[in-house]
């Protein structure tokens, strides 16, 4: 009985996190038959994102695409911020979550995956290379890391230590009252922010 058109939406809607086949229906019909104008809007707006919204080159932060074409997003831009401080996180979604929580006055990197052995992401598979380039450029001093803690997180977290720790930064990582593998996404702001103000020291044997 349903269409197969709005049978391909819904299972576009229902491939979005947290919405399933029922609640994706839902969606589909609210945009179809209550319309005021919302799926109009959002068809526009998601067209415009395909072409104005890229990734930051400096940081991997989402950011608006420029004239020019590059791409650079405002934290990096923003004078204000402290250059040698650098907080990084795994994904776009972290980078908001640290930023929400008001207690970083550095800029980002974004590594896009942590490492996991157990789905075969190794060193090679992150941007070690463009993380250095960027910590050289900006004279980096301190690094925080504000990957989940999960089992995943603190092993990029002891992996960053290393290798950052050769090029003579400080790093340290966020400290714990952000729950075992919790998302940093989840974490109150407060939360965040104590545990970004307490971040210790990462010791690695060298
Ligand atoms: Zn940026």
């Amino acid at each position: 009985v349903i269409p197969d058109r709005l049978r391909r939406l819904i299972q576009l809607l229902s491939r979005l996190p947290g919405v399933g086949e029922k609640t994706a229906q839902r969606y589909a019909l609210y945009l179809v038959t209550e319309a005021s104008g919302l799926a109009a809007d959002l068809a526009v707006e998601l067209a415009e994102l395909g072409k104005r919204l890229g990734t930051c080159e400096r940081c991997g932060n989402l950011a608006e695409v420029r004239d020019d074409g590059s791409v650079v997003c405002e934290i990096c831009l923003d004078r204000r911020r402290d250059p040698a401080l650098l907080c990084i996180v795994g994904r776009v979604q972290d980078l908001f979550a640290v930023e929400r929580s008001g207690a970083m006055r550095g800029r980002y990197f974004v590594l896009g995956r942590l490492l996991s052995p157990l789905d075969g992401i190794g060193p090679e598979d992150l941007p070690l290379d463009r993380l250095r380039a960027r910590v050289r450029a900006d004279g980096v001093k301190e690094v925080i890391v504000a990957t989940p803690p999960s089992v995943d997180g603190e092993a990029t977290a002891l992996w960053l230590a290393r290798e950052l720790g050769r090029e003579g930064v400080a790093v340290s990582r966020i400290a714990s009252g952000v729950p075992h593998g919790g998302d940093l996404e989840f974490s109150d702001q407060i939360t965040l922010g104590r545990a970004i103000s307490g971040r210790r020291n990462i010791d690695t044997p060298r």
